[in-house]
């Protein structure tokens, strides 16, 4: 067993899922396994909290990091990247608990032509009569940036800037890169985080493409882990499931595009992510059972899911609450 004191590791490059489902919740029996939050990854680099979109899976991070706050005596300040403004990746914010303190720092950073365009759409999302309370009604702190595929975020001490695409920056420094993706509805963010010699990609909401998308590939090289958009089986994408239609050209790819994207990438981890609402956990066991034929270091996202991001080769899983996954042999050591 792998014992890490998180109050002490300032070395820590963590990740843990808090919702893995797309396009919309899916609570019940059918669910328990995988869980049926929308999108939300929460990534520590050291002392830093870093989230990866604001799906409802937001909301029970809400509720722990404010807990965690209270423990340590630290007021919050978090950083949220927004992959892309659609619902499921956004809709978690007007129940985020750390938003209503006003201590806590919020920045809140995604695609837009303006920070303001950024927080307007944000703010529609929780106007009345549709939800009581508007998005500049919370009390935390909060800073909104539109980000453009050419920036390169830097995140130093207490201050997150844009640094030129080869500014040497300190081994402290997280880095964000980004990829604007256009095989999704309206585009999308990839965000490739590096921080001491570890690397991060997050690329959900993306469709595949034939031959892979060789721009996401090189984008996502070498990286110890990638969260990638695996939304539907190779079948139901073909519309080979009797009653169910193609999603050819929906934006999601299929377990294989991922596993595809991964290999051409030579990543170390691949995780599956963005699961179809329709998918009941025996279709998504299915779908990582597929993924590990093609991809061997590949698994599915659940909830609760922690993995550290430990240098080449050496990705570890820290916590599987679920006793099917914590089975795998696969899960427990690196290669
Ligand atoms: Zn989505
Ligand atoms: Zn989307």
């Amino acid at each position: 067993m792998i014992f890490i004191n998180y109050a002490t590791n300032l070395d820590r490059f963590a990740v843990k899922f808090w919702g893995v489902r797309g396009s919309h919740p899916t609570p019940g029996p059918q669910t328990v396994r995988f869980g049926g939050n929308t999108a939300c990854v929460e990534v520590r680099l050291g002392e830093r909290t870093l989230i990866l979109d604001a799906g409802t899976g937001l909301i029970p991070l809400g509720r722990e990091l404010v807990r965690r706050a209270r423990r340590d005596g630290k007021p919050l300040d978090l950083v949220i990247l927004l992959s892309h403004l659609h619902h499921d990746h956004t809709q978690g914010i007007p129940f985020f608990a750390p938003a209503y303190l006003p201590n806590a720092r919020l920045r809140i950073y995604g695609p837009g032509t303006s920070a303001e365009g950024l927080s307007r759409v944000l703010e529609a999302n929780q106007s009345q009569p549709t939800f009581p309370v508007g998005l500049h009604e919370m009390a935390a702190v909060k800073e909104f940036r539109s980000l453009r595929e050419t920036d390169v975020l830097v995140l130093e001490g207490e201050q997150a800037r844009l640094a030129g695409p080869d500014e040497a920056v300190g081994e402290e420094t997280v880095r964000v890169r980004i990829h604007r993706s256009y095989a999704h509805p309206g585009g999308v963010y990839a965000y490739r985080l590096e921080w001491r010699g570890r690397s991060l990609v997050y690329a959900t909401d993306t469709e595949g493409y034939v031959g892979v998308d060789r721009r996401l590939a090189a984008f996502s090289a070498g990286a110890d882990l990638l969260i990638h958009d695996a939304q539907y089986s190779e079948a139901h994408y073909r519309g080979q499931v009797p009653g169910w239609p193609a999603t050819q050209g929906y934006g999601h790819s299929t377990v294989e595009m991922a596993c595809d994207l991964a290999a051409a990438a030579g990543v170390d981890r691949l995780v599956l992510f963005h699961h179809d609402p329709a998918y009941d956990d025996a279709a998504v066991a299915a779908a990582e059972a597929q993924a590990r034929a093609r991809f061997p270091r590949a698994l599915a996202a659940f909830e609760g899911l922690e993995l550290e991001v430990d240098g080449r080769g050496r990705g570890r899983l820290l916590l599987v609450p679920r006793g099917e996954a914590a089975a795998s042999p696969l899960l427990t050591k690196g290669k």
